[in-house]
C-alpha cells in the first residue's frame, strides 16, 4: 500500500535522512541521489495580463543505482505541473474515445476496416498516442517508489508519496520533527488562503451560470406580444423548450 507523508520544510531541522537502503529494491550498496523536484503554480489575472508563478523545491532522494532513472523518470510523468495535467488530460480523453470505439466495433455498429478506412490520419495518430501515452503512465506508476507530490498552497509543507508502506515508516522515524503533526498538518480548512479562493471561483461560476440561465427566457418574453389582462399571461412566454416544440410541429 502507497502512503503519502507530509513534510515541514522549514523550522531548522535540517536536510531530509533517507533510510540507506533503496525504496524500490531495498538494496543497500550502490546507493545514489536523485533530484526530486515539488511545485506551487498558480495563474492569476492581474491588471488584465495573465501571471503565471511557480515557486519549486528540489531535494535529494536516495535509491540504488539502477532504480535511479526510472524513479526520477516516472515522477516527472505524474508530476503536478499544469503542462503535464493537459498531457495527462489529452491522453484520458484519447482513451475514452478508444473505449468508446472498441464498444461500437464490438456491438457491430461500426466496421473496423471502415472506420480505418474513413478517419484523417491524425485523428488515428491522436488514438494511437493516446495508448502509449497510457503505457508510459502505467509503467511510471510501477518504477516510481518515491514520488513528490506537490507542496502545500498555504504552506512550506511537501507531500511525498511512498510505494512501500514500511520504507515510509522508516523514513518518518529517520525525520521526526519535520514529518511531525505541529509543524506537517495542514491547518483547519477555513484557515487555508486556498479554500477562500475555491469559494470565491465557485461564487463566480454561480453567479455567471444564474445569469445566463435568466437571460434566455427575457430575450423570448421581449419579443412576445403586449401583456393581455387575462391572468395566464404567465404561460405565454415559452421556455426553450416548449419553443423548440412548436417549430417541430409547424416545421413537418
Ligand atoms: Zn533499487
Amino acid at each position: 500500500m502507497a502512503e503519502t507523508v507530509r513534510i515541514a520544510m522549514t523550522g531548522g531541522h535540517g536536510p531530509l535522512k533517507w533510510p540507506q537502503r533503496c525504496p524500490r529494491c531495498g538494496a543497500s550498496s550502490d546507493l545514489i541521489y536523485f533530484d526530486g523536484r515539488v511545485a506551487r503554480e498558480s495563474v492569476s489575472l492581474g491588471l488584465g495580463v495573465w501571471r503565471f508563478r511557480r515557486y519549486s523545491l528540489t531535494f535529494s532522494i536516495l535509491t540504488c543505482r539502477r532504480h535511479a532513472l526510472a524513479n526520477e523518470l516516472g515522477a516527472a510523468l505524474l508530476a503536478r505541473g499544469m503542462v503535464m495535467m493537459l498531457l495527462r488530460g489529452l491522453i484520458y480523453i484519447s482513451l475514452s474515445l478508444s473505449l468508446i470505439l472498441v464498444f461500437l466495433f464490438a456491438t457491430g455498429a461500426r466496421a473496423p476496416t471502415e472506420f480505418a478506412h474513413t478517419t484523417p490520419a491524425p485523428f488515428l495518430g491522436y488514438l494511437v498516442a493516446g495508448w502509449c501515452g497510457t503505457g508510459l503512465l502505467l509503467w511510471a506508476r510501477r518504477v516510481t517508489a518515491v514520488r513528490p507530490v506537490r507542496l502545500d498552497p498555504d504552506q512550506d509543507v511537501a507531500v511525498l508519496r511512498f510505494a512501500d508502506e514500511k520504507y515510509a515508516r522508516d523514513f518518518k522515524k529517520a525525520n521526526s520533527k519535520a514529518t511531525s503533526k505541529a509543524l506537517s498538518d495542514p491547518p483547519i480548512f477555513f484557515a487555508r488562503a486556498s479554500f477562500w479562493k475555491t469559494v470565491l471561483v465557485i461564487a463566480l461560476v454561480a453567479f455567471i451560470a444564474h445569469k445566463v440561465a435568466h437571460a434566455t427566457p427575457q430575450s423570448h418574453c421581449e419579443r412576445a406580444p403586449p401583456r393581455p389582462r387575462s391572468s395566464d399571461y404567465y404561460w405565454s412566454c415559452p421556455g426553450p423548450a416548449a419553443l423548440a416544440n412548436s417549430a417541430r410541429v409547424t416545421g413537418r
